[in-house]
């Protein structure tokens, strides 16, 4: 031996290095484990248990009672999303998933760690999660680490089939990754077969 061996790289100062959530506790009504329906590529779907919005026509009233669904912890939900190397993003829907904005955005920051994307659904507006965050840190926490947004309640009148990975034509599919920075958002069209956001004209 020369004692000259190759340089072990620890794995926290590689690029990417994946963090650990603060243990948190969070009310989930479920998990889809891999959906290429709920956002661009393979995404881990998480159901957050709660609404106040009330929507009708809503495809989740299960997920409205605020005291329904089941407990769980950050930890435990972040171990079941990394369980699959081939996720490529992490969608968090509802009920409404800014009620446990603090314990996601955990999750989120983790998840952007390992290079997925996250995606938020919300019943309310961009505009109204803006100006919720002003007093709420958990919204803004969640708000800051969502890189696409699907915003407002769903409207029956204004159901439409065709939107992507929407309902309705109210609701609107946005780049948010320059919140807090920038307060506008640039609305999505579609995504390229690599998962890139192509913006409307
Ligand atoms: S915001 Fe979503 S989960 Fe809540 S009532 Fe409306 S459609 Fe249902």
């Amino acid at each position: 031996m020369t004692g000259l061996h190759r340089r072990t790289i620890p794995y926290a100062a590689r690029a990417g290095a994946s963090l650990s959530p603060r243990e948190m506790p969070i009310r989930l009504s479920g998990v889809i484990k891999e959906s290429i329906v709920d956002g661009p590529q393979l995404r881990f779907v998480v159901f957050t248990q709660g609404c106040p919005h009330h929507c009708p026509g809503c495809h989740n009233p299960e997920t409205w009672d605020m005291g329904g669904g089941f407990m769980t912890s950050t930890s435990l939900l972040w171990k079941s999303i990394t369980e699959n190397p081939s996720i490529k993003g992490v969608t968090f829907s509802g009920g409404e998933p800014f009620l446990w904005g603090e314990a996601l955005a955990e999750i989120a920051r983790c998840a952007k760690s390992r290079g997925m994307s996250v995606m938020t659904y919300s019943g309310w507006t961009y505009e109204q999660l803006q100006k919720k965050a002003e007093t709420e840190p958990g919204t803004k926490a969640l708000l800051s680490s969502t890189d696409y947004l699907v915003d407002g309640p769903f409207i029956l009148a204004e159901r439409d089939l065709e939107l992507l990975f929407r309902g309705s034509r109210n609701q609107r599919l946005l780049d948010v990754t320059g919140y807090p920075n920038t307060k506008a958002a640039l609305e999505i069209e579609r995504f390229d077969m690599s998962g890139r956001a192509v913006y409307k004209e």
